[in-house]
């Protein structure tokens, strides 16, 4: 692999989706997830050995900036779902999410950004 670019987070989507395609087209028989299955196999392989690196790096540097929102979403899922110790709301006026304590029973929350009062239950 000496001289090639090797895998990165593009390609690791890019196996997402092949795997993806591979599932479907076993289940659906549908040719067209095979050829795009076939495509994604062949795209893959061509980054990971390609040995224009600067080029590789530039399509996974535009992959990441198109992506970032996407990606700052599920984080942002992932740590509240890890979070056993809050509750996250949206505020009804102005939909900012404030986080509250978890247990606390029915709660009125003020907005810190609006100061709307709402009850939740925690
Ligand atoms: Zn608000």
């Amino acid at each position: 692999m000496y001289g090639r670019y090797g895998s990165d987070q593009l390609n690791k989507c890019v196996m997402v989706f092949t795997i993806a395609f591979m599932v479907i087209s076993l289940f659906t028989r549908l040719t067209v997830f095979y050829w795009l299955a076939l495509a994604g196999l062949i795209l893959m392989y061509f980054r990971m050995l390609s040995k224009n690196i600067y080029k590789r790096s530039a399509e996974n540097t535009k992959y990441l900036k198109a992506t970032a929102g996407i990606r700052r979403s599920f984080a942002r899922m992932k740590s509240r779902s890890q979070d056993k110790s809050h509750c996250y709301f949206k505020c009804p006026s102005c939909k900012q999410t404030v986080r509250v304590p978890r247990g606390k029973g029915k709660i009125s929350i003020t907005c810190p950004k609006c100061s709307t009062e709402f009850v939740k239950k925690t």
